[in-house]
């Protein structure tokens, strides 16, 4: 849903000032019938998985993961039905020239935008409403399997707390910075012509809003933290083993957070750049049906995206994918200004090539973002895993860290490289619980993750083999050298091409 809800902020920043450049629908009967349908067909969508997995689960609770397969599935299309519908709304129709033009909300920085956008998110309330019975009838019989086995759990959220956890998650994780940004931006639209005389560079008001995008970047830990209901974890026993595993790693952190779901999520995260600004987040699930051990895990995963600093490197491909973008947009424009006695509307390409760099965005964080953030969750689970390494009479499993390995240590490989085969299975089981207890299929993939059970198979065949570990990460240290230096060479093509001379 993230990447939906980004593409979304995207395409409606995409548009320019006078509307999609091209001819739209704008039949006003046609236009809300487009818009506003988007809510219901969402709903629709989300009501026919539903009650084929209430159906079949009613009959059958022995098929319950079948049904968290169809769930799974199910909101795979929603988030489709969804990405068609705003793309559909805003780049065929003339909603967003309609929006605009509307007489109170003219002055107001930001609003055309956020009220272009409430359709989008009507639909994804009206498909939440919709999944809601199927969700809480999937976990009632996940539930009911655990207190078979006496594990204890609680009761399955109401739909109220379900909506909340759902916006606050999915909307607002990306909503609460990008709507800043989005007010930024008509500021600097709107100051243009002031910005440029201020700074007395033609590029002024880029640079002010790519600084308050960027202060924005920074404080979002902050920010999120409110909005994902977060207290701090209580000193323990675990929080002692858990603070001492970050000392031993040597990094720096604000403060270490449970995040409340009413133990219907399992699960952990780390955000901020910096550490005065940088929290780790347990959830109240994971903390309460775990093992301390499993915890301990699931914890070094996220303490390993800090110390290989997987969160600067996502800033520097935020940074790279722009200037890739701004290079080829800049380049194209270059070329029509060039050609212009063969272009009859320069302003009109102008506004093609406004559209097409967004397009251009889109696609290089959905392939390509993809692809590295996969990789640095592999990094991290390699991370997780050394980080319960046991000693040498806890590992029972053949094993290149403690010398029992069946097969000869490979000459070249560091010591330090390696992972031993119990940790990884270790950290295995942690990652196969969670997906249990989350009630994902071990099979199901995402936009930054691969499958846990593709991410299982990885860390057993780091264990095993200690030359495929060690040309995993170096994979990914060439990945972080081509995000360094292409972001080092970007920059200084940009500022080449636009140093004010004069
Ligand atoms: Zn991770
Ligand atoms: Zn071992």
């Amino acid at each position: 849903m993230y990447f939906v809800v980004f593409a979304a902020f995207v395409i409606i920043l995409s548009v320019p000032e006078a509307g999609p450049p091209w001819s739209t629908i704008n039949s006003p009967v046609w236009r809300w019938i487009i818009v506003l349908g988007q809510i219901p067909l969402t709903a629709i969508v989300g009501y026919l998985f539903t009650r084929s997995v209430i159906k079949k689960l009613e009959l059958e609770p022995a098929w319950l993961q079948n049904a968290q397969k169809k769930l799974n599935r199910g909101n795979l299309v929603i988030r489709l039905t969804l990405t068609a519908g705003i793309i559909i709304s805003i780049y065929l129709t003339d909603w967003v020239v309609y929006v605009r033009a509307l007489k109170p909300i003219k002055g107001i920085w930001g609003m055309d935008e956020i009220i272009a956008l409430l359709p989008f998110f009507a639909a994804i309330f009206a498909g939440w409403l919709c999944v809601y019975p199927a969700d809480r009838a999937v976990r009632q019989v996940a539930i009911e399997l655990q207190l078979w086995l006496s594990i204890p759990a609680r009761p399955v959220w109401r739909l109220r707390r379900f909506l909340s956890f759902m916006f606050r998650h999915q909307v607002m994780i990306i909503a609460a910075p990008m709507i800043p940004i989005v007010i930024a931006n008509d500021f600097a639209h709107h100051y243009g012509p002031q910005l440029r005389r201020l700074t007395g560079l033609a590029w002024g008001h880029e640079a002010v809003l790519v600084i308050i995008a960027g202060g924005i970047f920074l404080f979002a830990p902050v920010m999120l933290r409110y909005i994902w209901h977060t207290r701090a974890l209580p000193s323990g026993e675990l929080r002692q083993r858990l603070e001492n595993l970050c000392r031993r790693a040597r990094l720096t952190y604000r403060q270490i957070l449970i995040w409340e779901s009413d133990g219907m999520v399992v699960n952990a995260a780390v955000m901020g750049l910096f550490g005065p600004l940088r929290y780790i987040l347990l959830s109240d699930g994971l903390l309460e049906m775990m093992e301390d051990k499993k915890i301990e895990a699931v914890f070094g995963h996220e303490i390993g995206h800090i110390k290989y600093r997987h969160i600067q490197f996502y800033l520097l491909f935020a940074i790279l994918s722009m200037l890739i973008v701004g290079g080829i947009t800049e380049l194209m424009m270059r070329t029509i200004y060039y050609w212009s006695e063969y272009f009859e509307h320069i302003s009109q390409a102008q506004d093609y090539l406004h559209v097409l760099a967004m397009v251009l965005i889109v696609m290089v964080w959905g392939l390509g973002f993809g692809g590295v953030s996969r990789r640095f969750e592999w990094q991290s689970d390699l991370f997780g895993a050394r980080s319960v390494t046991p000693s040498a009479n806890e590992c029972n499993r053949p094993c290149f860290v403690h010398d029992t390995a069946l097969t000869p240590k490979p000459a070249d490989q560091k010591q330090s490289a390696m992972i031993c085969a119990t940790g990884a299975a270790t950290f295995a089981d942690s990652l196969h619980r969670i997906a249990i207890l989350n009630g994902i299929p071990i099979e199901a993939r995402s936009w930054r993750h691969s499958s846990i059970s593709h991410r299982m198979q990885l860390l057993k065949k780091c264990a095993q083999d200690p030359t495929f570990a060690a040309r995993l990460e170096r994979s990914i240290l060439i990945i972080k050298i081509t995000l360094l230096i292409g972001t080092l060479i970007g920059l200084a093509i940009a500022v080449w091409l636009y140093w004010p001379t004069n």
